[in-house]
């Protein structure tokens, strides 16, 4: 049974932000910004985790002093499990009003920052409908999948500084192209293009040559949240031959500023499609982690496309448990994301390359204009919602992002 918030909280339980979600958040506000605290999210408001704590969590007050999530992170499953059932009695019990009632601020009113330190940053090519829709656009007459695609998830290492918050402006990177007589030419990209994509953030480290078992997975991760891997197409299609991306997405990847912890999506729960194919003993779970995360993608404020996650091939245990296989050391604070989530529909492709045939096809938005590929000043919106209690549907928040014009002049 979903626990229904107080009646001084007057929230709906219907509400994207019901008692079943409690997100974390890391803000400020304009009367104090240089006071850093992590957040809750409830209904339209921020709980001030960081003050409260103090007054009803003594013990556990140290993990939230500092404002972002990362002591927390590291402190484990435990822990998480203690802290988001404190928070759910105080907001759901009369007893604790006085205690919390003022450390309520309007979302409206929050400065979010990046709720935590990104360590690591990983991006999977999980989607199979992305792959094979990439390759009957770039390689027609080729298998559509890579030879080891449904052996292993398939990933690189991408650019953990370059991780920004929602709402932070994305400026069109310039690098080395094909220009029309196949000689490389430095310039702004004319390709560029979003990547709606599903992060996992890993809370509890481990160490070299100390793999992690796809069956434990909800003891390392966390919780989600949304990504977009911004995508240069051009500076990536000249760079990447023989090697994975590099300048074409490390000029900046937006994630949500809401961590939903995995506690939070026992509902959403579903079995992946990788479960139907027999696998090496490490990517064989016997759980299923595949996730009803249903993702939106907004181009200035108009619904560009529907990505549901539960199509995604490979689940984010299976992507941890590769992802540590080799011995590879997770860092509290790891970032690894999904990849391009892309449904068999064509309303569901999420990205521009797909959604446009490679530009080919330019995707008519509701006033009139259509986008081969991102014009400057283009906002981008992805959101998600995933199944709660009951029957409602809990949300991820947003991760968004202007496009700025390039700085063309030449560095010496
Ligand atoms: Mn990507």
């Amino acid at each position: 049974m979903p626990v229904a918030a107080a009646a001084w909280l007057d929230l709906d339980p219907g509400h994207p932000f019901s008692l079943a979600a409690l997100p974390y958040c890391s803000f400020s506000t304009r009367q104090h910004a240089a006071f850093h605290r992590v957040g809750v999210r409830v209904g339209d408001r921020v709980l001030d985790l960081t003050t409260a704590a103090e007054r009803l969590l003594p013990g556990r007050s140290a993990l939230f002093r500092d404002g972002l999530l990362d002591p927390f992170l590291a402190e484990g499953h435990g822990a998480w499990a203690d802290v988001r059932a404190e928070i759910t009695a105080w907001l759901s019990q009369e007893r604790f009003r006085e205690a919390v009632e003022d450390l309520l601020v309007p979302v409206a009113g929050a400065e979010l920052r990046l709720p935590f330190t990104v360590a690591d940053f990983v991006d999977f090519y999980a989607s199979r409908e992305h792959v094979t829709t990439l390759s009957s656009i770039l390689r027609p007459d080729a298998d559509p999948l890579p030879p080891s695609w449904l052996h292993q998830p398939v990933g690189y290492h991408g650019r953990a500084g370059s991780v920004v918050p929602s709402g932070t402006a994305i400026r069109r990177p310039c690098g080395q192209v094909r220009g029309p007589g196949g000689a490389p030419e430095f310039g702004p990209t004319t390709r560029l293009d979003f990547e709606a994509e599903v992060g996992f953030v890993v809370g509890v480290e481990t160490v070299l040559a100390e793999p992690v078992a796809v069956s434990r997975f909800a003891e390392h991760v966390f919780g989600v949240c949304l990504v977009n891997d911004w995508s240069a197409r051009d500076i990536q299609a000249f760079e990447s031959a023989p090697l994975g991306p590099f300048g074409g997405k490390s000029f900046g990847t937006t994630v949500s500023p809401w961590i939903l912890p995995l506690a939070a999506l026992e509902h959403a729960r579903v079995r992946p499609p990788s479960r139907d194919t027999e696998l090496a003993e490490y990517l064989t779970e016997s759980e299923d982690w595949g996730l009803d995360i249903r993702l939106e993608v907004r181009i200035n404020k108009q619904l560009a496309s529907r990505p549901p996650y539960s199509a995604v091939h490979w689940s984010p245990a299976q992507l941890l448990a590769h992802l540590t296989a080799s011995g590879a050391a997770l860092r509290t604070g790891d970032l690894y994301a999904s990849g391009t989530v892309s449904g068999p529909g064509p309303g569901e492709r999420g990205s521009l390359m797909e959604l446009s045939l490679n530009g080919a096809e330019p995707v008519a938005l509701a006033d009139g204009s259509a986008r081969a590929w991102l014009a400057d000043g283009d906002e981008v919106s992805i959101t998600a919602t995933a199944p709660g209690p009951d029957g409602t549907r809990i949300s991820l928040g947003e991760a968004r992002g202007q496009i700025l014009p390039a700085i063309v002049e030449t560095v010496r």
